[in-house]
């Protein structure tokens, strides 16, 4: 196929490419009716809600409420973005992408340019561990006990002494100096190349494609007065904040067991992996960031922080708790007895008793405040200290109920009365359950309103979107204006000039949430052409009835204030209206409900 424009190509390659049989290579489908279901990848479950439509092409899960077309599956199963899917999914579909933009095929071209030089010192690194000069290495991992098929499975390897080794290598490649300088691999100095890494033993860090992106490597040579642990730099294909080691090893274990556990370091990873527990995560020496949560959330909805018994790993799982509760999962948190790491602690005691340790795993926000207070004794002073770092904690949590719970329970717990937790984090400036800090009527409702569901509006859209005819209808052109949602506004407008699929204008939607919602609604097989005029006129009814009433309470409004100012035409002009606006609503025949008058 030749090259047009991208939107173009991007729409070749969606319908030449047949999603159940994309999917159908990660997920064992069976077809119900016009669908096919299985158990959801995106999620542990036992009985299959996952969907896929053959038809309307794309997916849609009704127990995580993951969805979306050929190129967001790819992009969540194989964590890549969209330029990598599309370049995938064109390739095994036959379709030439057009040239993009210079910027843009630059970056592209660079980043595979240090992929290549990445992976060009990831083997050297391997090969050097696994040859003559890698016995020091060797025996720091034998020390540990690492079993060497491990090792293997997470590529470790070892930066040889000397100056130049990788370098050298890099050079006999034919790696562009300037694309080392950007890995920070090799340094300049005055006497020529520096390896960044001597005589450290090397992890490298891969994406969930199994590229290598980074590395870590840590120090074994006693006389270096060198950090112990060191990273290589950021770089377009390297930050520490978006990615974890041991990701695309440890994705099979994380998806039988529906749990993925957060770790500190490498061989709190390594070590568990020895034994046979493979589900571990480590952050690349950064705290838990909103990103790690983004790419814990595709992963699994279940997550286990397990940090270092210690004051510094205490503070990372206070923080973890945050990130994790405002990105809205359920953290679940174990904490070794003091002074170990779970790498200590398996080699102390074994796999079996660090299974159990694991599947002992607490809610994160109950086993902080048993931690905490354990810490501070009776003393008061200290227990309200310990109290007050949980109040972050529950700060990030956006969800009423949730928190209500996490106030009763520490109330009960810390034998303090649930107001003072309320009243703190109202202080601390996050919601609390204490009541709405402005007044109901000065909240801005526009911008609540452009965020919450709306139902009508949404299966309104959805019946257009699989019913184009519907548009045709005399006053479907009254819709458009009624969107309180922007983005379905915009899509309504787009479905009026052309004729586009229902996985395109599905996955032209930027807010995940509205787009699963609506993909819900779209695979819902009990919509019928017969009844989608009706229920298409219904919404409409119900969203003019919507209109009218907001500008009734708005005429209330004005009419307040023009009494007020004993501004007698202005308010018989009012009353006019608002008799007019009533009357009009009343004749839609809709039942509103209470107070939204
Ligand atoms: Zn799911």
């Amino acid at each position: 196929m030749a090259p047009g424009s991208r939107d173009e190509a991007v729409e070749a390659v969606r319908q030449r490419t047949d999603i159940v049989e994309l999917i159908g290579r990660y997920v064992k489908l069976k077809k119900t009716g016009g669908n096919f279901v299985g158990l959801c990848p995106f999620h542990a479950e036992k009985t299959p809600s996952f969907t896929v439509s053959p038809r309307k092409g794309f997916f849609h899960c009704f127990g995580c409420k993951a969805s979306g077309d050929v190129f967001s599956f790819l992009m969540k199963m194989e964590g890549k973005d969209f330029g990598e899917a599309l370049e995938t999914l064109a390739e095994r579909a036959g379709v030439e992408l057009p040239r993009r933009g210079p910027g843009d095929s630059r970056r592209r071209e660079l980043q595979s340019r240090l992929f290549e030089i990445n992976e060009w010192a990831a083997k050297f690194y391997e090969e050097t561990l696994w040859g003559p000069a890698g016995q020091r290495g060797r025996e720091a991992l034998a020390e540990r006990g690492v079993p060497e098929a491990t090792a293997r499975a997470f590529r470790l390897g070892y930066a040889p002494g000397g100056w130049h080794a990788l370098a050298d290598r890099l050079r006999q490649h034919g790696a562009a100096p300037e694309d080392v300088d950007t890995l920070g691999l090799v340094l300049r100095s005055e006497r020529g190349p520096r390896d960044l890494f001597r005589e450290r033993l090397v992890f490298p860090i891969l994406g969930l494609d199994g590229r290598v992106r980074g590395f870590g490597a840590r120090r074994l040579n006693p006389e270096d007065t060198g950090p112990k642990y060191i990273n290589s730099r950021q770089s377009p294909v390297f930050d520490k904040g978006e990615l974890f080691f041991g990701l695309p090893q440890a994705r099979a274990a994380v998806q039988d067991s529906g749990t993925v556990v957060v770790v500190e370091g490498y061989f709190d990873v390594i070590t568990p992996a020895g034994v046979g527990v493979s589900n571990l995560l480590a952050t690349c020496g950064t705290a838990l960031s909103e990103g790690h949560a983004r790419l814990l959330r595709r992963l699994t909805d279940r997550v286990v922080t397990l940090y270092d018994a210690d004051p510094a790993g205490l503070k990372g799982s206070l923080r973890a708790a945050e990130v994790l509760i405002a990105g809205e999962m359920a953290p679940y948190m174990v904490y070794l007895p003091q002074g170990e790491d779970p790498d200590s602690y398996v080699r102390k005691a074994g796999g079996q008793a660090f299974r159990d340790l694991l599947a002992a795993a607490r809610p994160a926000v109950e086993v902080l405040a048993e931690v905490l207070l354990q810490g501070s004794g009776s003393d008061p002073e200290k227990r309200s200290q310990a109290m007050t770092k949980l109040v972050p904690v529950l700060a990030a949590c956006r969800d009423p109920i949730r928190q209500g719970n996490y106030f009763r329970f520490l109330a009960d717990r810390c034998q303090v009365d649930e107001r003072f937790w309320r009243q703190a984090v109202a202080q601390a400036g996050g919601q609390s359950g204490a009541g709405p800090r402005t007044s109901p009527v000065a909240a801005p409702a526009s911008r609540s309103e452009a965020s919450a569901p709306h139902p009508e509006e949404e299966t309104l859209v959805a019946l257009v979107v699989r019913f184009p005819r519907l548009l045709t209808l005399p006053n479907a052109a009254e819709a458009v204006p009624l969107l309180a949602q922007p983005a379905l506004a915009d899509l309504m407008q787009r479905l009026g000039q052309k004729e586009q699929s229902q996985g395109a204008l599905l996955a032209s939607l930027q807010d995940e949430e509205l787009r699963s919602r609506l993909a819900a609604r779209l695979i819902d097989e009990a919509f019928v052409e017969d009844s989608a005029e009706e229920a298409f006129l219904d919404c409409l009814r119900k969203l003019k009835a919507r209109r009218l009433s907001q500008e009734l309470s708005r005429l209330e409004q004005s009419l307040r204030e023009a009494r007020q100012a004993g501004d007698k035409e202005a308010e018989r002009r009012l009353l006019l209206e608002k008799l007019e606006r009533s009357r009009e609503r009343d004749s839609l025949g809709v039942a509103l409900p209470r107070g939204r008058t």
